[in-house]
């Protein structure tokens, strides 16, 4: 497989600037207009990806309010405007212009409607790859992107997003467990799949080894699955913390 760094990552960017970007904008909106039933599932999967991250990151005994948080491949600001509602210092970036002028828009809309008093801090907004993230955050939050990320590439990944966090580092894909992998088989009996829309599936163990490496262990763990959407989350902390 080439190297997410490489081919793989033009294609990505490519197609979540164009068909991907409509359709993501989609699935992760609100309208339910020309939205159909796997769409909506999707949507469903998702939304309770971002809510248990939420939950995650509330009963952790980090202060979200003024805490710093990288939100790595933010799409359409799913997770970076609850947080940046709860008065989190957020960088929300994406490999996409699309995605991230998408998420700015949305973030004024939230801005607008916030409650009097409300602590809304306006997310910084950057079109960056992963790969060139740089600081440190007190947390690093990376949900549904190392689907686009071959084995090793995502290994590689885990190790420089660990790398920018200092507290909590929460990832989220697609699990690659027997039935995945059957459907997956069966998705490539078809039309060859793109590189741009190439599903890469990650055995839970390759992400604990690579946390394990960088020096953190999995401090939670859930398991969203709808009809059309599986994820596996991780929240991991440094090795040697209690919390
Ligand atoms: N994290 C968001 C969420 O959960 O709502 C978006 C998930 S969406 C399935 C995947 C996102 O990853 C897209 O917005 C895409 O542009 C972005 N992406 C893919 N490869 C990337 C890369 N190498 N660097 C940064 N973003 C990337």
């Amino acid at each position: 497989a080439e190297a997410a760094g490489g081919g793989d990552k033009e294609a990505v960017r490519a197609y979540f600037n164009s068909t991907g970007f409509e359709r993501w904008r989609k699935i992760y909106g609100s309208a339910t207009e020309g939205v159909n039933r796997v769409q909506l599932d999707i949507r469903e999967g998702h939304a309770q990806t971002v809510a248990a991250t939420l939950s995650m990151l509330r009963d952790s005994p980090l202060q979200l309010a003024g805490a710093t948080v990288c939100d790595a491949g933010c799409g359409t600001g799913s997770l970076a405007i609850p947080l940046a509602a709860e008065g989190a210092d957020v960088l929300a970036s994406d490999i996409s212009a699309a995605m991230v002028s998408e998420a700015q828009r949305q973030a004024q809309l939230a801005l607008a409607s916030q409650p009097a008093g409300s602590p809304f801090r306006m997310p910084r907004f950057e079109v960056r790859d992963l790969e060139s993230l740089q600081g440190r955050y007190d947390v690093v939050v990376c949900l549904d992107v190392l689907i686009h990320y071959p084995r090793e590439e995502a290994r590689a990944m885990i190790k420089h997003l660990a790398s920018l966090a200092e507290k909590r580092l929460l990832i989220s894909f697609a699990p690659r467990t027997l039935y995945f992998d059957f459907l997956k088989r069966v998705g490539e009996l078809f039309p060859g799949p793109s590189k741009a829309t190439r599903a890469y599936l990650h055995a839970e163990r390759d992400i604990e080894d690579a946390l394990r490496e960088a020096g953190w262990r999995v401090a939670n763990r859930g398991f969203i699955s709808t009809q059309f959407y599986f994820a596996k989350l991780f929240e991991a902390v440094p090795a040697g913390s209690s919390s």
